[in-house]
């Protein structure tokens, strides 16, 4: 209907708002009704373990169909809900559809892990370590099956609210990750004093890690500060063999990226972990 809209104000030249604008206004004025009206869905991306290339589990990635403007990436919309507060609510919508999905999956994928986005605006709301608690209680999933992640730069905002809520959740038993590191400023030596267990390395440096000696150099040197101070190491954005090669050189311990898989609805990861880890080596975790 808005899409229509846009056409009708363009063609009659009475359009008040560029399509982009447009197309913002119906964004906000659509949110706050996304999960009541089920427009709400979940991607899973699978992340791999590059010693015996099994998934050691999946992040899980929110998706908006809207019926008039079709599929919205969430970084056109989790900004908005930042603002608006709406954000404490779909984090729980993500928390209780994932928990429930990847216990499903405990059967098939046994000790598959699930990681889930935390947006900094929470690390200022302490009760969401009890949601997240009540969430693990109803859904049956084990706390050391869930990783949250929190951007570099958004925890380095809130250091102290971040830590506080980052150690009740680690007392929970939940595991918490960094994501996109390398964007945000900090160093490895502040973050080894945070109950940080993953960290990831933000795509744009995996990007060039073939090609440019220079990204490669700082990879390599992430990855053995990381290890060297107990920290696991994710490579996001992974694409193509040589960079799994490199990765693999350099003794990183994680991967993520299209190489692998693209984000897939449940059922269709469902498959893509069925057959992957048919062919990959190694026995399946305990
Ligand atoms: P992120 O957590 O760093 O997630 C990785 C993003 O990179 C995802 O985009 C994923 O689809 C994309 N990606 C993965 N592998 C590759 C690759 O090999 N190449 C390229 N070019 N891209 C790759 P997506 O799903 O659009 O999500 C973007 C961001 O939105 C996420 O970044 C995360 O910060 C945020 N986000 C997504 N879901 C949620 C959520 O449920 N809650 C919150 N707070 N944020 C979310
Ligand atoms: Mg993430
Ligand atoms: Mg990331
Ligand atoms: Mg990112």
């Amino acid at each position: 209907q808005a899409l229509y809209e846009v056409k009708e104000r363009g063609r009659n030249g009475y359009a008040f708002y560029r399509p982009t604008e447009h197309r913002h206004a119906v964004i906000e004025q659509d949110l706050p009704f996304a999960i009541m009206r089920g427009q709400f869905y979940l991607c899973y991306q699978p992340k791999v373990r590059l010693a015996k290339g099994r998934a050691m589990g999946v992040e899980a990635l929110l998706r908006w169909r809207h019926p008039a403007l079709g599929d919205i990436p969430p970084l056109d919309f989790i900004p908005l809900a930042e603002e608006s507060g709406f954000i404490f609510e779909i984090t729980l919508w993500v928390l209780e559809r994932a928990c429930r999905q990847v216990k499903e999956w405990e059967r098939k994928f046994p000790g598959l892990k699930l990681a889930v986005n935390l947006s900094p605006f929470l690390l200022n709301r302490p009760e969401l370590v009890e949601h997240v608690k009540r969430i693990l209680r109803e859904t049956g999933l084990a706390p050391d099956r869930l990783i949250l992640e929190v951007t570099e730069s958004g925890l380095m905002e809130n250091i102290e609210t971040g830590r506080h809520i980052l150690t009740e959740l680690q007392r929970l038993g939940v595991q918490a990750a960094i994501d996109d590191f390398g964007t945000g400023f900090s160093s490895l030596a502040y973050i080894r004093n945070l109950p940080v267990s993953l960290l990831k390395i933000d795509r744009s440096f995996i990007q060039g890690i073939a090609e440019n000696s220079k990204d490669a150099t700082i990879v390599d040197t992430i990855i053995h500060l990381a290890k060297s101070l107990d920290i696991e190491v994710l490579a996001e954005g992974v694409e193509t063999e040589s960079q799994v090669a490199l990765l693999s050189q350099m003794d990183c311990d994680y991967a993520q990226g299209f190489y692998f898989s693209r984000s897939l609805e449940a059922e269709k990861l469902q498959q893509w972990l069925e057959e992957h880890n048919r062919n990959a080596c190694g026995e399946p975790p305990a």
